[in-house]
């Protein structure tokens, strides 16, 4: 389609606005202003339209991407034109948008189309919705969403109302680099129970997007238990040593965090973002007053020690994962076999991003989940089963019973290698291997502190993102502090 076809919009007589979307157009449609006076932002520089919007349009363009005007047109073939009430607030830009970029392609959109509101994503969501375009066309308006979303991010960089304001329509354009890389930080940098800020008027979608705030809210509580727990680690230790400076230590130890605001830190989340108490812990000083310590225990290196609780909570959570999502879905259960999907949504050697599009790790797969949890039980046990099988167990700690399964032992495609991310190639999860002892290596490095994952699991059924916080833990744990 030629692009002189997407004429700019001209006034006709009669103060209307004619915008010729196709030039063989057989269909028209019409937007009548609002019938309640608008209230529009004065931070809105876009011109208002508050006369008749004419579209002219392809009436078969129609019927081929809307259900809504399949109805209309085939029930009356000689209908001419339609009229709706254009509800303001860039309900006709959207509109606009949706035309002409299913008509010619969204490289087509002139430059007053711009998405340099964020308000516009939402907008044109709803609009779609509303028309029958989405969800079903949402790939031929996605590049104007995602210079929509480069724009806002490059303007105003990440704050916590871009990333509520643009989580759910990175969501709904399936864009999964932005939904991971917003939820993650939704989970880092927020602390109340608002995860989503819809600022259109389309408050219908406010019911779809709020299906983020359970896999977010215990995203973040998963982060925070981590914290806790290393946090703790040191205290635990004193508990269990005999000298008599051990309750001194314990005392000052905790003065110290107190210090930084961070401790306790339920108390600290209440008032702070996951990411700045991790910022402020950067800032820990501690040196323990006592010198002759008989249990060794007041010699711990507590900065070391609250270094590892900033690394494993740094690392806990990668973001909610688009394509986990999907492939977890409920109702692909009934299409096809229960062993299917579990095949389907299963780790393969350690990694729980095959076949996604940007590597995570374990937590990311298990909050993405949106099957039934009894499912995700199951592939969890399968993966401790397996980690048995191959001599891992370390220790012997309790696993859960599952069914073995055999692992398909096939080379990973290349196509799958190349969507892996970097952190994920790098912990050598992908390293295809025909022996046993290279699969134990393999399995040492990535899972190095898997035990403790799996008590978490057992404590809270919430998963770990172990072999990610851990690549390089044989440096920094603390097993090895002490
Ligand atoms: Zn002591
Ligand atoms: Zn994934």
């Amino acid at each position: 389609m030629d692009v002189s076809t997407c004429a700019p919009a001209t006034p006709v007589a009669g103060g209307s606005l004619q915008i010729t979307v196709v030039a063989d157009s057989d269909f028209v449609i019409q937007l009548t202003p609002a019938a309640k006076p608008l209230v529009e932002k004065t931070t809105n520089a876009a011109p208002k339209r508050t006369r008749v919007v004419q579209f002219r349009v392809s009436r078969a363009v129609l019927q081929q991407h809307s259900a809504f005007f399949q109805t209309i047109l085939g029930s009356r073939p000689n209908l001419a034109n339609v009229t709706f009430e254009n509800k303001g607030n860039g309900f006709g830009y959207a509109l606009e948008i949706w035309l002409r970029a299913l008509h010619n392609g969204a490289h087509t959109l002139p430059n007053n189309l711009k998405a340099t509101h964020i308000e516009r994503a939402w907008v044109a969501i709803g609009v779609g919705e509303q028309f029958g375009f989405a969800p079903h066309h949402i790939d031929k308006i996605k590049p104007w969403f995602l210079e929509c979303y480069q724009i806002a991010l490059n303007n105003g960089g990440l704050t916590p109302f871009i990333a509520c304001c643009l989580a759910f329509p990175c969501n709904v354009f399936n864009h999964a680099e932005g939904f991971m890389k917003l939820t993650k930080y939704l989970a880092y940098h927020t602390n109340g129970n608002i995860f989503t800020i819809n600022p259109s008027s389309f408050h219908g979608l406010n019911q779809d997007a709020r299906t983020l705030d359970g896999p977010l809210t215990t995203a973040r509580a998963h982060i925070q238990s981590i914290l806790d727990k290393e946090l703790n680690f040191a205290l635990d230790k004193l508990h269990q040593a005999t000298c008599s400076c051990r309750k001194e230590t314990a005392f000052d130890y905790v003065d110290a965090l107190r210090a930084l605001d961070c401790w306790p830190i339920d108390r600290a989340v209440q008032k702070y973002p996951l990411a700045e108490i991790i910022d402020e812990l950067e800032k820990f000083e501690f040196t323990p007053k006592s010198i002759n310590c008989e249990s060794g225990a007041c010699a711990h290196d507590f900065k070391d020690s609250v270094n590892i609780a900033i690394r494993k909570a740094k690392f806990a959570f990668d973001g909610l994962c688009l394509d986990c999502m999907e492939r977890s879905q409920i109702e692909h259960v009934d299409a096809q076999t229960r062993q299917a999907f579990l095949d389907k949504n299963s780790p393969f050697k350690g990694c729980w991003d095959i076949d996604c599009r940007f590597g995570h790790g374990r937590a990311s797969w298990y909050y993405s989940w949106m099957g039934p949890s009894s499912v995700r039980r199951d592939i969890l046990s399968r993966y401790r089963e397996e980690k048995k099988a191959l001599g891992i167990t370390k220790g012997g700690r309790r696993s859960r019973r599952g069914p073995r399964v055999t692992k398909d032992n096939s080379v990973v495609p290349s196509a799958r290698l190349a969507a892996m991310s970097v952190k994920t190639q790098a912990s050598g999860g992908m390293k295809n291997t025909t022996s046993e002892q290279e699969n134990n290596d393999h399995e040492d490095k990535y899972d190095h502190d898997a035990d403790e994952d799996d008590e978490f699991f057992d404590a809270e059924d919430a998963s770990v993102g172990g072999h990610t916080v851990t690549d390089d833990a044989d440096v920094l744990d603390h097993d090895d502090v002490n």
